[in-house]
């Protein structure tokens, strides 16, 4: 209940609002002085000592009562139903400081979620051709649309005639097209609209443009609406590539357009209030005003339909406003809204909606971790047995960071739960032999250890490394890969099968049907961005919930691995094993490439070897096929006839594989032409020089990896990148980025930055839901507070079981689709 004299300010401006809306908002045409009776009201209710939320509705009121006795009769009435709102939220309880949300039955829930997955098709003013752009763009459904959020917020809630524009300023100001042509300036070419309105001229430029489409787009006589920063140049205001919005010409092919004036309806949209800008793709951003319409209809018939359950305490605590408000608000927002906010993804409508994907991402990752947890495993006696004597065969002593990641893992394998343990290093770190210490503690128990490699070569590469250790201890081990025939697999399957073999190395192919083990203890999976989460659970599977360890060497920030791997324990190995030489890293063009022959053979002459990198582009395996060949062809004739040049690509047999890297090993073969199979986890101390070419082409992660074949043994080396012109902005920047650092953690920020994580890690691949809002780096303070929440939510309720948080729960299975396994949550 409100205080005494709010109720009655209440009361007040209850009544003209219910004649207002009598008899079908016909009464409209009858109410009068509704302004100056609702602004004597206000004046009494602001002097009250009221929350800031009520300050805020009754400033929202007066901002829709301004002007109102003026308007036209569509436009009351879309004010009135704006007011009737406002009143609604006023009256609610002040106990809870934020509008109240109804809590909506279960039928009702039901039936929102069914009439948010309506096509939108089905939304007026959705034609054919739009709906095939929207298809593109992936929305679907009106909730996709509501998703749709705008690209841009620009402000007009005043517009400027021309004399009013102030210079330094970010400005709306509206006119009409007096010219259009290209101009230039000295060598610069620009595109340059004149503006007129009654009080002045103002010029449009735009320095890079594309001059047929820009001449094709405004006629003489048009009327635009723009905005942006405004300069003086030679005494005459002009805006750089206006935001900019054409208002007649849409107008006509719009079936509700053709009026003579805009209906008074679409002036609330698109004029005098906080407009949004929708995306930029073909086809949309030329129907600015199209789209606008089409969202302004789905967010007002389906906004409100929006709810994802989340508790209404953590709501509170989090300052959340209901996800409907945030859908409204971040389409249309209110007059007083902040615009810097909005066009940061900062303001409370934007911080709702990431903080709701955070929520239900990590609601998952909690259920993930806590469902492990729960489980029981294999507690493995420990008995060193194997390991020790492994120890004493080693011609190094392990760093101080494997031996402390070790005990880490020891400690998860006593324990009778399974383990899910994250173990990161950077290329060169020493994982390998951390993962065989590892299985050897689940061997030494009587289990099995498997250990999957994203490729063919890796995983022969593992094996070679392996095999001779571990047969020095009597036990046997063996590769599993798809390019075994029929015959060796099935009889390695009976093999295994009968647990004689002790430890199996493989690809993928080890966790395809029909590859059963006696006892599997201990899953190793390495290079684990390679792999999905669901990779990982199948290989899971072929024991009975054993441990499982991934290790990767793509260093994750630790925020973001912690959400990426949340159901994980993260392990780091920090340090490299001692006596590693520096990596130069330089970068050439083709014209230089005679330079980089130069250094080749030179070191060659020293006595070391050398790898030269071709890149897989998409699709085109064949074409650099052939160029690596051709390429160790002219090497070998022309340039090096003294050295001896091997090739080794993916196509090649695993004994022709395994030939060639033994070769290259025993320095038989001096410089080694490859395609991109070399790019994780082969191991060759004396290779001193790194040549990869096309390099703009590479990711800098894959950049890093490759680098990282060379600079294990003493000797200084070098990382050769030939790159070719045309770069990009974003080659040009990866190639500085490797010139600068070897620090693969740095390097991992850098390409974080550059790319995004959701290209770095991909949430299709990783398993994670999808975000359509959130971004990992911008908003990484949320994604802790989320996480902080959801942990706190599962620890009280493990299973999701408690009533109120059933609609939370359907709205987990939801974003996950099945990518969760739900089992225990039923
Ligand atoms: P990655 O972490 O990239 O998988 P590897 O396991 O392939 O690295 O190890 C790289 C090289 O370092 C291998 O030749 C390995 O034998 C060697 N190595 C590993 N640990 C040590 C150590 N503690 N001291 C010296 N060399 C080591
Ligand atoms: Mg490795």
């Amino acid at each position: 209940m409100a205080p005494p004299e709010l109720q009655q300010i209440l009361e007040a401006i209850e009544k003209p609002l219910l004649f207002a809306s009598g008899h079908d908002y016909s009464n409209l045409k009858t109410l009068k002085g509704l302004e100056p009776y609702m602004a004597l009201w206000l004046e009494k209710a602001l002097i009250l000592p009221l929350s800031q939320r009520r300050q805020d509705l009754f400033n929202r009121l007066r901002t829709q009562i301004k002007g109102f006795d003026e308007m036209g009769l569509a436009l009351k009435k879309a004010r009135v139903l704006e007011i009737q709102k406002i009143y609604n939220d006023l009256k609610c309880d002040d106990s809870a400081p934020l509008p109240c949300q109804p809590w909506p039955t279960q039928a009702e829930f039901h039936q929102h979620h069914k009439d948010l997955h309506t096509s939108i098709q089905f939304i007026k003013g959705v034609g054919p051709r739009l709906s095939a752009i929207l298809k593109k763009k992936n929305i679907l459904t009106v909730e996709d649309a509501l998703y749709f959020l705008p690209r841009a917020y620009q402000d007009r809630r005043q517009i400027k005639t021309i004399s009013q524009l102030t210079v330094g300023k970010m400005e709306t100001v509206m006119g009409t097209v007096l010219r259009a042509d290209m101009s230039y300036y000295g060598k610069r070419r620009t595109f340059e609209l004149a503006i007129g309105d009654e009080t002045g001229t103002l010029a449009a430029k735009w320095f890079n443009f594309n001059p047929r489409y820009m001449k094709g787009r405004f006629r003489k006589g048009m009327r635009l609406i723009l905005s942006g920063e405004v300069r003086l140049f030679q005494f005459q205001k002009e805006i750089h590539h206006p935001e900019l919005e054409i208002i007649e010409e849409e107008e006509q092919t719009h079936q509700e357009g053709t009026q003579t004036g805009p209906p008074a309806k679409e002036e609330s949209i698109h004029f005098g209030r906080i407009v949004p800008v929708y995306s930029e793709t073909e086809g949309l951003y030329q129907r600015q005003r199209l789209i606008r319409r089409i969202m302004k209809n789905v967010s007002d018939l389906f906004a409100q339909k929006a709810f994802s359950g989340i508790p209404e305490e953590v709501c509170q605590r989090q300052n959340l406003i209901p996800l409907s408000e945030a859908f409204r608000k971040a389409h249309f927002p209110d007059a007083e809204d902040n615009i810097t906010l909005l066009n940061e993804g900062k303001s409370p409508a934007h911080r709702r909606l990431i903080f709701d994907e955070f929520f239900f991402l990590e609601i998952g990752l909690a259920l993930r971790r806590s469902g492990a947890v729960m489980e029981t495993g294999i507690a493995f006696p420990v008995t060193h047995l194997y390991t020790n004597q492994l120890r004493q065969l080693l011609p190094f002593a392990l760093t101080p960071a494997q031996e402390r990641v070790l005990s880490e893992i020891e400690s998860d394998m006593r324990q009778p739960h399974p383990m899910n343990r994250l173990l990161q290093g950077d290329v060169g770190s020493g994982k390998t032999i951390v993962a065989l210490i590892a299985g050897l503690m689940a061997i030494e128990g009587g289990y099995q250890m498997a250990l999957m490699a994203p490729t063919e070569i890796l995983a022969e590469q593992h094996f070679l490394n392996i095999r001779p250790l571990v047969e020095k201890l009597g036990l046997r081990t063996a590769l599993l890969t798809s390019s075994l025939k029929k015959s060796q697999k099935e009889s390695l399957g009976k093999e295994i099968r009968a647990g004689t073999i002790h430890m199996v190395i493989g690809t993928h192919a080890l966790i395809q049907e029909g590859v059963e083990f006696h006892r599997l203890g201990l899953a190793i999976i390495d290079e684990q961005h390679k792999f999905g989460v669901l990779q990982r659970a199948n290989l899971k599977k072929k024991g009975y919930n054993p441990d499982v360890l991934v290790m990767t060497a793509t260093p994750i920030p630790r925020t973001l691995a912690m959400t990426l791997y949340g159901d994980l324990e993260i392990s780091v190995i920090d340090q490299l094993p001692p006596g590693r030489g520096t990596i130069t890293t330089r970068v050439f063009n083709e014209k230089e490439r005679f330079r980089v022959y130069r250094i080749l053979r030179e070191e060659i002459s020293k006595g070391k070897q050398a790898y030269v990198v071709y890149p897989l582009v998409e699709e085109s395996e064949r074409l650099d096929l052939k160029d690596a060949t051709q390429m160790a062809k002219h090497l070998q004739r022309d340039i090096f006839p003294e050295f001896k040049v091997g090739l080794i690509h993916g196509r090649l047999k695993s004994e022709e594989k395994e030939t060639i890297m033994a070769d290259f090993k025993s320095q038989r073969i001096h410089i080694l032409v490859s395609t991109i199979v070399i790019e994780v986890g082969i191991d060759v101390p004396n290779a001193s020089v790194m040549v990869i070419e096309h390099a703009e082409r590479f990711g800098l992660s894959q950049l890093h990896q490759l680098r990282g074949r060379v600079g294990r043994g003493k000797a200084p080396s070098q990382c050769l990148l030939i790159a070719q012109y045309p770069r990009t902005e974003e080659a040009q920047q990866r190639l500085r980025v490797m010139e600068q650092t070897t620090d693969g953690f740095q390097i991992a920020e850098e390409d974080l930055s550059i790319r995004g994580p959701g290209e770095l890690l991909g949430t299709q691949q990783s398993g994670l839901p999808d975000f359509r809002v959130a971004n990992f780096v911008r908003d990484v303070h949320l994604l802790g507070e989320a996480r902080k929440e959801a942990f706190s939510t599962i620890s009280r309720d493990p299973i999701l079981s408690l009533p109120e948080h059933l609609f939370m729960k359907e709205t987990l299975k939801e974003r996950w689709k099945g990518r969760l396994e739900l089992a225990t949550i039923g």
